[in-house]
């Protein structure tokens, strides 16, 4: 898979790509008038109908944000497989102009294209997209994930965040809770707080980082807390390393660093790049892939658009526990890094007819 992530590199390469990754099709939506350039990429549709956000950034060129779709959209099909949902994988891109001369009408317009695709993606908000702007798309589909008068999904990523935490600490050191164990938690924000919470509660102690002041001073009033520069936060001698603020950030600089034996966050794309899962497994470092340990909020939220119960998504959440304990064991037993392991667990539920 590294072969080809590095192949789409060049959008030549794309039909090589999507056929190796049995991509279904890939729809594209062109309004001069409104500047809106969008691209929805549907990978499976396996497990029900594709579901994942509309990322609405800039792009240096139409190549990247086709390769960015794809990359999106398969790495939907993986994590909504692997939380056990009924959806498969897809994304949006909307290639963000210098100018939005209308925004409501923008924003009508791509609704009316996920429309037209009649079911076969659902949109939800991701990076550039605002909840209002998915109350917009509302009025033209009922294919919408995430609205304003949806609850917010931090507080359930969290705790499947802890229970990542706790399959970690059980393969790693075989104890069933946190007592004694020192984590350090880079970003107490939406997700990271109410994860510092729970893990205070579970007897651990806590060190954290953010750029933000406010947010540091709350985790050492409530959770007596230990706070450190943003800097330093690789460094800090704890056993469990939570980034819950930025991606790409377990790299070359990082690594040699880091003192955990644990790493397990929020964090979307922890990884820098596929082959840094190696360099932990290396160190000794188990590493919880970042799109199973961060499902709760898209478990809750499909949840709540399937109209299913809060039961059926809380159960889903706590099981993230099993489906990250089984990874572990079958990543130890292969002597593979566990980001290799889930992905092939993910490509085979997929792809094989049997499965
Ligand atoms: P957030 O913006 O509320 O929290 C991130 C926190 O990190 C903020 O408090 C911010 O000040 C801090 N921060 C930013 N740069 C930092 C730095 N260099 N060092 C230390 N702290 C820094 O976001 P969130 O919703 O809590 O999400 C956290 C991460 O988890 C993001 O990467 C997000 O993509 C991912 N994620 C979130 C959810 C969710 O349900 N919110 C779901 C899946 C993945």
């Amino acid at each position: 898979m590294t072969q080809l992530d590095k192949k789409l590199n060049k959008i030549d390469d794309i039909f090589e790509f999507t056929s190796h990754e049995r991509f279904q099709d890939i729809h594209f939506k062109w309004n001069e008038k409104l500047n809106l350039k969008a691209i929805v990429a549907i990978h499976s549709t396996k497990f029900g109908a594709p579901l994942g956000g509309c990322r609405f950034i800039e792009y240096p060129n139409t190549d990247s944000a086709i390769i960015d779709a794809l990359r999106l959209a398969r790495g939907m099909s993986y994590k909504n497989a692997m939380a056990g949902l009924e959806h498969g994988g897809g994304k949006a891109v909307i290639i963000k102009p210098r100018h939005i001369p209308d925004r409501k009408a923008f924003f009508e317009a791509f609704g009316e294209f996920v429309h037209e695709l009649g079911g076969r993606y659902i949109t939800a908000k991701d990076s550039g997209t605002t909840l209002e702007d998915m109350d917009i798309i509302a009025t033209k589909t009922p294919y919408v994930a995430s609205t304003s008068e949806m609850v917010d999904p931090s507080p359930f990523t969290a705790l499947g965040v802890k229970q990542g935490i706790l399959a970690a600490v059980k393969h790693r050191f075989n104890q069933d809770n946190l007592d004694g164990l020192h984590v350090a938690i880079q970003g107490v924000g939406y997700v990271g707080y109410p994860l510092a919470a729970h893990l205070h509660e579970l007897g651990a102690r806590l060190t954290v980082c953010d750029i933000d002041e406010t947010n540091v001073q709350r985790c050492v009033d409530e959770f007596g807390a230990s706070s450190v520069h943003p800097d330093e936060i690789y460094s800090v001698d704890c056993d469990i390393f939570s980034p819950c603020a930025l991606g790409a950030i377990i790299n070359d600089e990082t690594i040699p660093v880091l003192k955990a034996k644990i790493i397990a966050g929020a964090a979307n794309n922890q990884l820098a790049q596929v082959r840094h899962g190696q360099a932990l497994l290396d160190k000794g470092i188990l590493y919880a892939p970042d799109y199973i340990v961060n499902a709760g909020g898209v478990i809750h939220a499909v949840h709540k658009y399937n109209k299913k119960s809060d039961q059926e998504a809380h159960d889903k959440i706590i099981n993230l526990y099993s489906t990250l304990l089984d990874i572990f064991e079958k990543a130890k037993h292969a002597g593979k890094p566990t980001n290799i392991v889930a992905d092939e667990i993910a490509y085979k539920m997929l792809h094989d007819e049997d499965a």
